[in-house]
């Protein structure tokens, strides 16, 4: 890899102009702008002037489920169409704005409700639009399907009356969409990567409910380049992981080749979720009665603390899924009894006590703010009288309690932008910000995005930057009212994105 000079280059926080050495996928040198390089360098560098934009270490996804966010994001949501003619102009709107997926596989909607359209759907309506390309939308229900006949023959039928797939024809065809093959998933998250690095990420946590290891084992042997991956372990893989030997931070691959990917935490599910009911609480769910009143805990103590302790002497972090605020206290036990290092993901309803708690067993709260939009009213419906204790990023972040942000994708989009704006105002789709109390300031949530890497770039480390075309230290200063500040930190531009020096994204 030749050494790459950005020059003109603005740190976070400073108004100095700086060049930016890298060399040997590091940062070998930060100097004054113009000065000339203090260090040699294995090759003359290749000089990108970035104009005064402001370059920052490159963003990281805490959390998220990398091939099923690569095969939703992919979809197109036709849930607006009010007629089988709307539908098909959603599809071909699509088409003309990007090209059709990689790989053979259809272009996949969602959501049409054709009970009271004044049309029918059919494939000829699809087809006018879609030609060759395979398309297959799906109803909101999930019940039927309405397929093009390149979509049709994609799905292995051959002939159909009308393209519209009801109950018992469209259950038998169904796995066609939900599951595809390894080459084809493999296509579709290198394309999710792509688009990552678009908006700046150099880094992903993968929770891929799946054998983690032999899917990323092979996508590094297909020359996996898109981002840094942890990849992480379910309890029903942990002993292929033991069994390789595989601490934290270990390459899965060729020990000699790539390090893009590696090992990641033990993830394990102890309670359910808010939306159902099933996060685990100290007090009863409003309006809710009987046994699982307080939610559903998933996995008990002498289950938990043990696994956790054989993680953690094979030299794993603990990735403990905990959403209600007894299961975050049992899951801070169960650090405390293990000894383990890692994280609480989702941390959404927490004790104060519990929050100190976080602080001094350094464990890190694994935060997906955009959570807290989407789940507003349910919380102040389901946990009232709590809600000033749920999503408590001020109170973590006062504490001392390391944050990560993250998007649980493809809950959130991953878009670290969407999560720094969630976790800086509170505030969506216009809407007053919900406990505002509860914000970050944009230095914190870029702090939490970065996988504790500092925002002025340390010499040294990783090559992994950003380079932004605004600042967006800058933004709160430009827009008084929270909804603005919140579109502006939504739409914050990338102009290129660095893993180990090297161009994943480039739009200078
Ligand atoms: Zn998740």
């Amino acid at each position: 890899m030749p050494a790459l000079l950005l020059t003109n280059a603005r740190l976070a926080g400073r108004t100095d102009r700086c060049d930016i050495l890298l060399d040997g996928g590091r940062i070998a040198a930060v100097t004054p702008a113009g000065a000339s390089a203090p260090v040699p360098v294995s090759t003359l560098p290749e000089q990108v002037d970035v104009d005064g934009r402001m370059v920052v270490p490159g963003l990281w996804d805490a959390h998220t489920h990398l091939t099923q966010w690569a095969m939703v994001r992919q979809r197109l949501d036709v849930s607006a169409a009010t007629s089988a003619a709307h539908a098909a102009a959603l599809v071909r709107d699509r088409l003309d704005l990007a090209a059709p997926p990689t790989g053979g596989t259809p272009l996949v909607g969602y959501g049409f409700r054709w009970a009271t359209w004044p049309d029918t759907p059919t494939a000829a309506v699809l087809d006018a639009v879609a030609g060759d390309v395979p398309v297959v939308l799906l109803s909101g229900d999930l019940h039927s399907a309405w397929a093009s006949t390149a979509g049709l023959r994609f799905l292995g039928i051959a002939e159909h009356p009308t393209g519209l797939l009801r109950e018992e024809e469209w259950m038998p065809a169904s796995p066609r969409i939900v599951t595809v093959d390894d080459a084809v998933s493999d296509a579709l998250v290198a394309d999710a990567a792509r688009a990552a690095a678009a908006r700046g990420v150099v880094g992903v946590v993968d929770l891929e409910v799946a054998d983690n290891l032999t899917a990323w084992r092979r996508r590094v042997a297909g020359g996996w380049d898109g981002l840094r991956v942890r990849a992480g372990v379910w309890e029903q893989h942990l002993d292929a992981v033991l069994d390789a030997g595989l601490r934290h931070g270990d390459p899965l691959g060729d020990p000699a080749g790539s390090d893009l990917v590696t090992q990641g935490p033990l993830k394990v599910i102890s309670d359910g979720s808010l939306n159902t009911l099933t996060a685990y609480c100290f007090e009863e769910y409003a309006g809710v009665a009987g046994p699982d009143a307080h939610g559903i805990l998933n996995i008990a103590t002498d289950h938990l603390v043990p696994l956790m302790t054989r993680a953690h002497a094979a030299g794993l972090r603990c990735a403990i899924h905990a959403i209600g605020d007894r299961a975050n206290s049992l899951a801070l036990d169960a650090f405390e009894a293990s000894g383990a290092r890692g994280s609480v993901e989702h941390a959404q309803l927490l004790r104060p006590d519990d929050v100190a708690r976080f602080a001094a067993l350094g464990v890190t709260a694994s935060v997906q703010p955009e959570h807290a939009m989407d789940d507003r009213d349910v919380t102040e419906r389901l946990w009232p009288g709590r809600d000033d204790r749920a999503f408590p990023l001020a109170e973590l972040r006062a504490a001392g309690v390391t944050l990560a942000l993250g998007s649980d994708a493809p809950v959130a989009p991953l878009d670290p932008w969407v999560a720094i704006a969630s976790a800086v105002t509170r505030s969506r789709d216009g809407r007053a910000p919900w406990h505002p109390e509860q914000r970050i300031d944009v230095r914190s949530a870029l702090e939490a995005s970065v996988d504790g890497r500092p925002l002025d770039l340390a010499v040294g480390g990783p090559a992994d930057l950003a380079v932004l075309d605004a600042d967006p230290l800058a933004l709160p200063a430009a827009h008084d009212d929270p909804a603005d500040l919140a579109d502006a930190l939504r739409g914050t531009a990338v102009a290129g994105t660095l893993v180990a020096g090297r161009w994943t994204h480039h739009a200078l």
